[in-house]
């Protein structure tokens, strides 16, 4: 049993993990490794990072949420399943349970079709080929108890910053349901 797990490795699961890691919770993060953020040869728009490639981006993500201890594995989520007090998250290897479940999954819209949720356009995406969750807010809570939503399912713009910064606000919002008081990470 874990804390955390996030089904998703992209900026929004990533920047979850690292929150709800440095507040004690372990996290555990799978991946297939086909963020739509590989596409991308120089990103030129996200803080701190001009230059590097969107899979160079994610390499230092992933090493920055590992060396603080987050654990990513290289597995598909098949189905997430909502027990009395627990998730029970499988993969074709194992089956896993967490207390929180994050889905940052993007494309990939599978689980939250199995767990019953409504998808509609994002609309802030001009293509009108992208998903997201219907009545989703920043924080991403869903109408499951300690289910969460993370990154462009969540209603944004198709930017890397701002899932990022949502994943990051769904991993404060979940150190802040579990720790009882306004979680805050401050370095000095
Ligand atoms: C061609 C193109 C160019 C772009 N250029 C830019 C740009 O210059 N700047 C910018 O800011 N943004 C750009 N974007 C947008 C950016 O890529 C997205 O905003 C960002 O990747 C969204 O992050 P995310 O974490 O929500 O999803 P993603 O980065 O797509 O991550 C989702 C992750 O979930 C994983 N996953 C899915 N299902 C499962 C499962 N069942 N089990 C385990 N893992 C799973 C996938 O493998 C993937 O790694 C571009 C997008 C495209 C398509």
């Amino acid at each position: 049993m874990v804390e955390v797990i996030v089904v998703g490795g992209g900026v929004a699961g990533l920047a979850a993990s690292l929150f709800t890691q440095k507040a004690g919770l372990r996290t555990l993060v799978f991946d297939t490794g086909v963020s739509q953020l590989k596409k991308v040869s120089l990103v030129w728009n996200y803080l701190g990072k001009t230059g590097d490639s969107g899979e160079q981006l994610l390499d230092n993500y992933r090493k920055q949420a590992t060396e603080i201890g987050v654990e990513v594995r290289a597995e598909e989520v098949v189905s997430v399943k909502p027990e009395a007090d627990f998730f029970a998250v499988q993969t074709a290897a194992e089956t896993y349970r967490a207390k929180y479940v994050i889905l940052a999954t993007n494309l990939n819209t599978q689980l939250l079709t199995d767990l019953g949720f409504e998808l509609i356009v994002n609309e802030k995406v001009p293509s009108g080929k992208i998903k997201m969750v219907k009545g989703i807010g920043w924080e991403g809570e869903t109408r499951i108890s300690n289910l969460y939503v993370a990154g462009l399912l969540a209603g944004l713009p198709s930017q890397a910053i701002i899932a990022a910064g949502q994943g990051a606000a769904v991993g404060v919002n979940i150190a802040t349901k579990e720790t009882g008081k306004t979680y805050m990470w401050h370095d000095v």
